[in-house]
């Protein structure tokens, strides 16, 4: 049988928008992923928290996001690795619990362009396959031709959390901004207000 491909998107989600889902959805339909998982990153304890909602609070509401939609998942691996977590770790603990299943990484162009710096790199390039979106005015620079990268053009939203969260706590709908479960939630809980 064939292994399960799996892909990462990790983010804050804080909180997630229509934006990440657009994303995750296209990369688990049009790709060749069976399933794109939304891996939600803790709260770093050495940076300020800011208005990072709680760990579990941005889970749920990736979760409220994602229903009933095949082929997407919420993934809370990195709420129990020693933090800051990085990719590399991440992904090696993922490798060990899930032996059936291949993983790759998800990322903007903008983000390939800075992965040399990341832990690692070398060694995610090299055991990893990386699904990269072209961001506009963001190239990958030279690792968009490296054998594991293959670049997708996939319809993106213009839209930031740090926008939602602004729109929230002026008072202003975030209706279409984010999922309609998620503005009820957003709603009914009083979160970034
Ligand atoms: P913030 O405004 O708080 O910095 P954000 O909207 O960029 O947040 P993150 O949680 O940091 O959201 O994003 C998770 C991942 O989604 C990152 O890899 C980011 O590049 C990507 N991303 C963010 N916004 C969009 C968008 N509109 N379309 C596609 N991908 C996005």
């Amino acid at each position: 049988m064939a292994r399960r491909q799996i892909g990462l998107f990790f983010g804050s989600f804080n909180p997630v928008h229509t934006g990440h889902m657009i994303l995750a959805n296209y990369m688990a339909t049009r790709t060749a992923l069976d399933e794109v998982w939304m891996v939600v990153s803790p709260q770093n304890p050495f940076k300020k928290a800011g208005s990072l909602a709680r760990d579990h609070d941005r889970l749920h509401l990736v979760e409220l996001a994602i229903g009933e939609t095949p082929r997407l998942k919420a993934s809370r691996v990195e709420f129990d690795l020693p933090k800051p977590s990085y990719t590399i770790d991440t992904l090696a603990v993922l490798r060990d619990k899930y032996r059936d299943y291949d993983f790759t990484l998800i990322m903007g162009s903008d983000n390939l362009a800075s992965l040399h710096k990341w832990k690692n790199a070398d060694i995610i390039l090299r055991d990893y396959r990386i699904q990269v979106y072209r961001r506009p005015g963001q190239e990958g620079g030279e690792l968009s031709t490296h054998p594991s990268v293959t670049v997708y053009d996939a319809p993106l939203m213009q839209l930031s959390a740090t926008y939602v969260r602004n729109c929230i706590r002026e008072g202003h709908s975030v209706r279409y901004l984010v999922p309609d479960a998620v503005a009820e939630e957003l709603e009914k809980s009083g979160l970034y207000r």
